[in-house]
Order: C-alpha cells, then sequence, then structure tokens
C-alpha cells in the first residue's frame, strides 16, 4: 500500500511515497512557485504510483471546516498567488482517494503521535520555531481544529525588561512571533541566528520567550509531550534553556513528575527529525484512510 505525503511551505514543497508505517520509499522537494507550476510538479510526481491515500500539511491559514464551501483551501495568506487556493480540490482533481489536509504542525504533531516523540501517547503539541512561529496541538487523541485553527504562535508574552526591540510582527508588533521567531532574532541583533551560536544573550533571552509561551502551553493544554521543532531549535544550547526558563515559569505549580523531574524528556527535539512534517503528511494520509 503507497500513501502520498505533501509538505507544502512557503519557500519549499516536498513530496514523499511511503507506507502506513511511516517509512518514506521516495521523496522530492522544489521550490514553491505559482501555484499552477507548483501543483504540476506535485502531480507529476505521484502519477506514477497507484496511491491509497494522499496527506497534505501546509503553510496557511486554512480552511479545515469540512462543511465550509472552501474548505481545503488556503485562504487569506498574504504569500503572492496562494490567496484562496483551492489545494484539495486540485489534488482531488487528479487522484481520487482519501485526502488527509491540515496545517504544516498540526500534522507534525500528528506524525511525532504516531511515529516519534509522543507515540503511544494521547495528547502533544508541536511547535516550529523558524521564519514563523506555529503550534500544532493533539488532546484527547485529536488534532485541535475548532473555528479555523489555533494560531498560538501569536500570543502575548511579558517582555524581557531589558529587550527594547519592537517586535516584527506585522499583525501584532512584538507578540511571541514578532519577539521570538527566526527573522526576530535576526533583526534584533543585525545577524542570523546561525551566526549567533556563541552569543550567551541572545538564547537566554530566546528561551526566556519560548519558555513562557510553553509554560502557558502546558497550563491551557496540559499536553503530555511537548516537541520543538524548526531552524532556530537547531540552536544545541537553547533547548536545555528552555527547560530551565519553563520550570522557572510553572514555578512547582504542574505537580506532575514528568515536568519536575524528567523535563529533558517531557520537552525535546521530534523524534522524526527533519521529517516530522513530511512525515506528518503521511499520517494525514493514513487517518484519512482510517476515516473513510
Ligand atoms: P521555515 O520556517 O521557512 O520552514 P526553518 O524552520 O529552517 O524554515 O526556519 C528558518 C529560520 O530559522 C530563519 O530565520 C533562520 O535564520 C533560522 N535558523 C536556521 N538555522 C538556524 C540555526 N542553526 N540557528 C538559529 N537560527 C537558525
Ligand atoms: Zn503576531
Amino acid at each position: 500500500m503507497y500513501l502520498g505525503a505533501i509538505e507544502a511551505g512557503g519557500t519549499k514543497f516536498v513530496c514523499a511515497v511511503g507506507d502506513s508505517g511511516g517509512n518514506i520509499h521516495e521523496r522530492v522537494q522544489f521550490p514553491t512557485t505559482a501555484p499552477e507550476e507548483t501543483m504540476q510538479k506535485v502531480i507529476d510526481f505521484f502519477k506514477s504510483y497507484s496511491l491509497d491515500a494522499i496527506g497534505i500539511g501546509t503553510f496557511g491559514p486554512v480552511d479545515l471546516n469540512r462543511k465550509s464551501q472552501t474548505y481545503g483551501y488556503i485562504t487569506n495568506t498574504p504569500k503572492p498567488h496562494w490567496t484562496n487556493f483551492n489545494f484539495v480540490g486540485t489534488i482531488q482533481k487528479y487522484f481520487h482517494v482519501p485526502i488527509g489536509f491540515d496545517t504544516d504542525v498540526n500534522a507534525a504533531a500528528l506524525g511525532e503521535l504516531f511515529w516519534g516523540r509522543a507515540k503511544g501517547k494521547n495528547s502533544c503539541i508541536y511547535m516550529t520555531v523558524g521564519t514563523g512561529i506555529g503550534v500544532g496541538a493533539i488532546v484527547e487523541g485529536r488534532l485541535v481544529h475548532g473555528l479555523l485553527h489555533p494560531e498560538m504562535g501569536h500570543i502575548v508574552v511579558r517582555r524581557h525588561p531589558d529587550d527594547t526591540f519592537v517586535g516584527s510582527c506585522p499583525f501584532h508588533g512584538d507578540c511571541l512571533e514578532g519577539l521570538a521567531s527566526g527573522p526576530a532574532i535576526e533583526k534584533r541583533w543585525g545577524k542570523r541566528g546561525a551566526d549567533l551560536s556563541e552569543q550567551d544573550e541572545v538564547w537566554e533571552l530566546e528561551a526566556f520567550y519560548l519558555g513562557q509561551a510553553i509554560a502557558q502551553y502546558i497550563l491551557v493544554l496540559s499536553p503530555e509531550q511537548v516537541i520543538i521543532g524548526g531552524g532556530v531549535a537547531k540552536q544545541s544550547t537553547l533547548l536545555p534553556r528552555i527547560h530551565r526558563h519553563v520550570l522557572n515559569h510553572l514555578n512547582g505549580y504542574v505537580q506532575h513528575e514528568v515536568i519536575l523531574k524528567h523535563i529533558d524528556h517531557y520537552i525535546t527535539l521530534p523524534g522524526l527529525g527533519d521529517n516530522a512534517g513530511i512525515c506528518g503528511a503521511l499520517a494525514l494520509a493514513k487517518q484519512a484512510l482510517g476515516d473513510k
């Protein structure tokens, strides 16, 4: 049985064919250009396979409400040409199979639940800290959608008293994404994150903000596992600093030994590594097949 997977990002698309055990058999990637050109490449890649289902994890915002006229669309994205793009409809025209469709971070959360760090658990959150900050959530075994889908990267955090950076979010200025995304780091310090590894104060401040946010996600959702991916999470000193800040913020209030004694196992990098996104799309395909 073959499953198709699409990880649609603002800069690149990854497509893969895999199986229901989470194994990837073949993959390709190409830059995200105009929808017609990009989708043609997706179709060309999949057409030599007989697929049983396809999963799509995409940048957003997206319409996930199956009762909506625009279900399966990328909606009001600022990304040129992609506004109101009918993603599911376009794929469905060529492939008459069940299609799973969700945000990139929800997909990654599901992949981690099926085959990664949250395997065997009923809940988790997957946070990406890269060009933007996004968080996918699974609660009681189900991906959280609600009205649209959560946008936990844009919550308000308490500012560090010494931080005068105005913030880079075009909507909110100094929301979490505005203060702690990759571009925010670059604007505040005048260098790319990858070139700031030696500067402790950069990663202390970063962990101060991410730690606050994660503490709030823990208070609101009580996830059994917290996973952090994305380019910024590749800084090797960041994760232990986040552990310390989360403990500081919670200050002993959430009494569970997983947090109090094993925070280094509780808040981790993705078990699927850089494949969290594409395996997540595979997980959506598997789930769509099961839902059929
Ligand atoms: P995207 O969010 O576009 O899918 P990434 O997750 O790779 O892609 O995030 C890109 C952002 O992460 C950029 O702002 C980049 O500067 C930052 N970044 C990438 N690698 C590192 C690193 N090793 N350390 C710190 N920041 C990094
Ligand atoms: Zn914002």
